[in-house]
C-alpha cells in the first residue's frame, strides 16, 4: 500500500509566491448515510448542488495543477455530480482525491480519473467502527479498501482519533499491512 503524502502528481511548490491555493476542498452536498456522534452536518441547511458554478470553473482552470479533495457529506451520494466534477477538473491537470467513508466503493472503481482516495476508518473492529460511525459497516469499508488497492488506486486510511478508539492507535500501524 502506498502511503506517500507528495501527491507526486503536482509540484506543490511550484508557485512560492502562494498567489494562489495549493489545496482547496469541494463540498458536493451534506448527505450522508452514517451517522458519526461528532458529525457537524446536522447543524447545516442540506443543500444539494446539482452543478459547479462556471464562474468558479474559470478560476479553477487558471489554477491549474492544485491539489482538489472532493468531499461532503458522502461524495458517493453524488455520484453523476462526483464524476462530471471530477473529470472536468482532472481534464484541467489537477490532482483529484476523494474524500469518502467508502461504503460504496463500486462507485469509486468505476471512475478512473480519481487520484487518490482518502477512507475513514475510524476503527479495528465492527465494534469501534459502529461506535465512531453509527453503523455497522466495517467488513463492507475494509472489503472496499482491498478492492481499491487490488484495482490500483492509492489508498489513504484517515483514522479519526477519539477515546472510543484511543486504544486501538498502537495497533494501527501493523494492522494497516492486513488491509492489503
Ligand atoms: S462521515 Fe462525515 S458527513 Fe457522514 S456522518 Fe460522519 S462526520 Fe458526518
Amino acid at each position: 500500500m502506498n502511503y506517500d503524502f507528495k501527491y507526486d502528481a503536482i509540484s506543490l511548490t511550484r508557485d512560492q509566491s502562494l498567489s494562489h491555493p495549493v489545496s482547496i476542498c469541494l463540498v458536493l452536498g451534506y448527505r450522508c448515510d452514517l451517522n458519526c456522534p461528532y458529525c457537524l452536518n446536522p447543524d447545516v441547511e442540506l443543500k444539494d448542488f446539482s452543478h459547479i458554478d462556471t464562474s468558479l470553473l474559470n478560476l479553477l482552470s487558471k489554477w491549474a495543477p492544485i491539489r482538489i479533495v472532493l468531499t461532503g457529506g458522502e461524495p458517493t451520494l453524488y455520484p453523476e455530480l462526483l464524476s462530471q466534477i471530477g473529470s472536468t477538473l482532472k481534464k484541467m491537470g489537477h490532482f483529484i482525491i476523494v474524500s469518502t467513508h467508502g461504503l460504496h466503493y463500486e462507485r469509486l472503481l468505476r471512475m478512473d480519473w480519481v487520484d487518490r482516495v482518502i477512507v475513514s476508518l475510524p476503527g479495528l473492529s465492527p465494534k469501534t467502527y459502529q461506535l465512531m460511525h453509527g453503523i455497522n459497516g466495517f467488513n463492507t469499508a475494509v472489503k472496499g479498501i482491498r478492492s481499491m488497492v487490488n484495482a490500483g488506486k492509492k489508498v489513504t486510511i484517515n483514522f479519526i482519533v477519539s477515546s472510543y478508539n484511543i486504544s486501538e492507535v498502537p495497533h494501527f500501524l501493523k494492522s494497516r499491512t492486513n488491509l492489503r
